[in-house]
C-alpha cells in the first residue's frame, strides 16, 4: 500500500495523515544493496519525511538527512512536492552497529531538513538525534523547538512500515487552552490504542481512521500516492561534470571514459571526451 491520507479532527483543531509507502520504500532501497539496518533507517526516514513534507506547502524538493560519525555516516531522503521519493546512504561496512539505537548507528548524529524551492532561499533546520528512534527525534523537535504539539505513531511489522501523525493547529478561539490540551491528549490515547493487527490489516485506511476517530469530527480528504522516482538523467550528470575545472575533469577520464553513477538510484552513465567538446 502506498498512500498519504490526510484528515482533520475536531473541526480543524488537529490535522493528520495516515502514511504507508510499501512499494516506494521497496524500490528506493531495492536499487541499492544495503544491509537491513540501513534499509530500516531509510524506511523510517521516508515515512517521517512524507509526514513532514505533507505538512508544508512548497514547490521543489524536501530533503531529510541524518549525518553522524558512527557506522552510518549519512542517510539522505529527497521528496518532491508531488511525493516522488529517492534515497541513499553512506556507511562503513566494516563497522556493524551494536544495536538499533540511533546512537549506536550514527554516533553523534544530527537530523537536518531543508526545503529548496525554485527562485527562493532554501529553508533549513538541524536538530541533534534524541531518543532511540527517528520518530522520537522528530517529536522532540516539533514539540519543543517549533511548539507544534504532535503525536506520531510509526511502526514496523515484517519490513512494512505504517505511520499516523496528528498535529495541533494554531489555537481556536472557541475552546479554552485546557479544553484543547484535553482533546490533544484524548486523540493521542486513541491513536496509541491502535493494535498492530489493525494497523497492518487490509481494512481500507478510511475505515481504519473512522474506527479510531469517529467521535472526533473526522473529515477525510483526497488521498495522495507517494512513489519512487529518481530525477537523474545523462544531461543532468553531464552538466554537473562540466562545472569541474578542465584539469580536474581531465583527471576523471580513465581509458578515455568517465563512468558516473547516480548515488540515488545506482544508474550508471558513461561519457566520452566527445561529450565535452
Ligand atoms: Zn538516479
Amino acid at each position: 500500500m502506498d498512500i498519504i491520507q490526510p484528515f482533520i479532527l475536531e473541526d480543524g483543531l488537529f490535522r493528520g495523515s495516515f502514511i504507508a509507502a510499501d512499494k516506494t520504500i521497496s524500490l528506493a532501497t531495492g536499487c541499492h544493496s544495503y544491509p537491513d539496518y540501513v534499509n530500516d533507517i531509510i524506511a523510517q526516514l521516508i515515512l517521517t519525511g512524507l509526514f513532514l513534507s505533507s505538512s508544508i506547502k512548497y514547490e521543489g524538493t524536501f530533503t531529510l538527512q541524518i549525518k553522524g560519525d558512527g557506522p552510518i555516516q549519512s542517510v539522505v531522503v529527497e521528496i518532491t512536492h508531488d511525493d516522488k521519493v529517492r534515497a541513499y546512504a553512506r556507511f562503513d561496512e566494516t563497522q556493524k552497529p551494536k544495536s538499533a539505537a540511533l546512537s549506536d548507528m550514527f554516533g553523534n548524529g544530527k537530523l537536518a531538513f531543508a526545503v529548496s524551492m525554485l527562485g527562493k532561499e532554501p529553508y533549513q533546520g538541524v536538530v541533534a538525534l534524541s531518543g532511540d528512534t527517528i520518530a522520537q527525534t522528530v517529536l522532540n523537535y516539533l514539540n519543543q523547538s517549533e511548539q507544534l504539539p504532535t503525536h506520531l505513531l510509526l511502526r514496523e511489522k515484517n519490513r512494512l512500515y505504517r505511520g499516523i501523525f496528528v498535529q495541533q493547529m494554531p489555537a481556536k478561539k472557541d475552546k479554552t487552552p485546557e479544553e484543547q490540551a484535553d482533546l490533544f491528549e484524548t486523540v493521542g490515547v486513541l491513536l496509541h490504542s491502535l493494535t498492530n493487527q489493525e494497523l497492518f490489516s487490509d481494512i481500507p485506511v478510511q475505515n481504519l481512521l473512522f474506527r479510531l476517530f469517529h467521535a472526533n469530527q473526522l473529515t477525510i480528504f483526497d488521498p495522495k500516492t507517494p512513489a519512487f522516482c529518481c530525477a537523474c538523467y545523462p544531461d543532468k550528470i553531464k552538466s554537473y561534470l562540466t562545472h569541474f575545472p578542465k584539469e580536474q575533469l581531465n583527471n576523471l577520464f580513465q581509458d578515455d571514459k568517465i563512468e558516473a553513477q547516480c548515488e540515488f538510484c545506482g544508474q550508471k552513465y558513461t561519457f566520452t571526451r566527445k561529450d565535452f567538446e
